[in-house]
């Protein structure tokens, strides 16, 4: 009897799987999905790479680029906290099936104009009067 009361409330029951690919499930909202490079701010300063511990990153300064490989990524977000710049997030979207290993991205750097150095800014306005 045990087992026919079991069969007939599995029969009205919803399925517990989905149709995937055609059905696939929302991310959790705090889900860890893959690291978001925003290269607007970024000063190629390395913080990221020093900071990670799979050694996934790779800024090269010398070429102006910043490169992630996906699959050493551990989702740790030590780069995310460590980034001066907050260039880096963390999306709950999953990499695209079939992404490729690296991503490599080539930063518009901005040379910004040097401050005056107190002792310079000085003898500017001494020479002023
Ligand atoms: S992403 Fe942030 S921590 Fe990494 S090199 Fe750019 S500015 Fe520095
Ligand atoms: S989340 Fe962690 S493992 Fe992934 S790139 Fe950032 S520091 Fe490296």
């Amino acid at each position: 009897m045990g087992m026919l009361n079991l069969v007939l409330s599995n029969i009205s029951r919803k399925p517990a799987t989905r149709l995937y690919p055609f059905e696939i499930r929302e991310p959790f909202k705090e889900f860890k999905g893959r690291i978001v490079f925003n290269p607007e701010n970024c000063i190629l300063c390395g913080i990221c790479q020093k900071k990670c511990p799979p050694d996934a990153i790779s800024v090269t300064k010398a070429d102006k680029t910043w490169e992630l490989n996906l699959f050493r990524c551990i989702m740790c977000t030590e780069c995310v906290n460590g980034c001066p710049k907050g260039c880096l997030s963390i999306s709950n979207e999953r990499p695209k099936t079939g992404a490729k290993e690296t991503v490599k991205v080539v930063v518009p750097i901005v040379d910004k104009p040097k401050a005056d150095s107190p002792k310079a800014a000085s003898s500017k306005a001494a020479s002023s009067k």
